[in-house]
């Protein structure tokens, strides 16, 4: 209990020459172990910043971060995280196969190549297996990277905008493939995307952003029955649950000014 995703008064301050930009704001949110939060908000607001220092790749200036009682350096030597972010960043002079396998390589893990095969299959690569990233599409190289973030099979798991570059076909099919494996074994997730039906669709919780510097506006929680199936989409209380998130994410501070005068 009380385990899960741990943001405590997390402030970002980037400086950028001479000048300073405040990133982030006292950005607090918290979520239990296991769960799904999705976080919306305006470009710029911080989002791919808490990612990223939940991931150990940026420290805050100041507050803390956690997830399930670790901090994201503990996170990573224990190879209990699972990341897959926009720019894919895949090694370049690898195969498909070679990169998703890869963590296993860096953790000094024996490879499990079925599950390797498994993953390339649900992401619909199979026929690339052994290419090279130069020669696939962008939509491509995301869904290697989501392979290659669920193959250690994680305890957290951090997506930043995963299905971005893929068309909605894909993203649907992605989005259910996602929900089946983290059903399986559900890790404390922290996802980022600009669409909200994703978002409510695949979380326990939806957190909603104010523009830089971020701070968590709402948490939305998503109390939709599980197992989710798309059907759900078109309820009534997905529906109402859509108004809410669209009226803080596109209306925001007009409403909060006119609700505090
Ligand atoms: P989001 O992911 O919500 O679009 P980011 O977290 O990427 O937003 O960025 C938040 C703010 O911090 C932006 O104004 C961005 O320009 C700034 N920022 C992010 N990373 C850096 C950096 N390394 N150096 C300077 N400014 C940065
Ligand atoms: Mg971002």
């Amino acid at each position: 209990m009380g385990t899960g995703l741990h943001i405590s008064g997390l402030h970002k301050v980037f400086t950028v020459g001479r000048k300073e930009v405040s990133a982030l704001e006292d950005a607090t949110l918290h979520t239990d172990k296991g769960s799904f939060l999705s976080l919306l908000g305006p470009s710029g607001c911080g989002k791919s910043t808490i990612l990223r220092i939940l991931a150990g790749l940026e420290e805050p200036t100041s507050g803390t971060a956690k997830v399930d009682g670790k901090t994201p350096a503990e996170l990573r030597s224990g190879h209990e995280l699972g990341i897959a972010f926009q720019d894919a960043a895949l090694l370049p002079w690898r195969s498909v196969r070679g990169n998703i396998k890869l963590p296993f390589e860096v953790a000094r893990m024996p490879v499990d190549e079925d599950y390797v095969s498994e993953l390339i299959n649900l992401v619909g690569l199979k026929a690339f297996e052994h290419a090279k990233p130069a020669q696939l599409s962008g939509g491509m190289r995301q869904r290697v990277s989501i392979a290659r973030s669920l193959v250690l099979k994680p305890s957290v798991l951090l997506l930043d905008e995963p299905f971005g570059a893929l068309d909605d076909m894909t993203r649907q099919r992605l989005n259910i493939e996602l929900l089946r494996i983290w059903t399986e074994k559900p890790a404390t997730t922290m996802m980022v995307t600009h669409g909200i039906s994703e978002a409510i669709f695949l979380s326990d919780q939806v957190a909603v952003m104010s523009p830089r510097p971020g701070r968590i506006k709402e948490v939305i929680d998503i109390d939709l029955p599980r197992p989710r199936h798309p059907d759900m989409m078109r309820s009534h209380e997905f529906h109402a649950l859509h108004d809410r998130a669209s009226e803080l994410l596109f209306s925001p501070d007009a409403l909060s000014v006119a609700e505090t005068d």
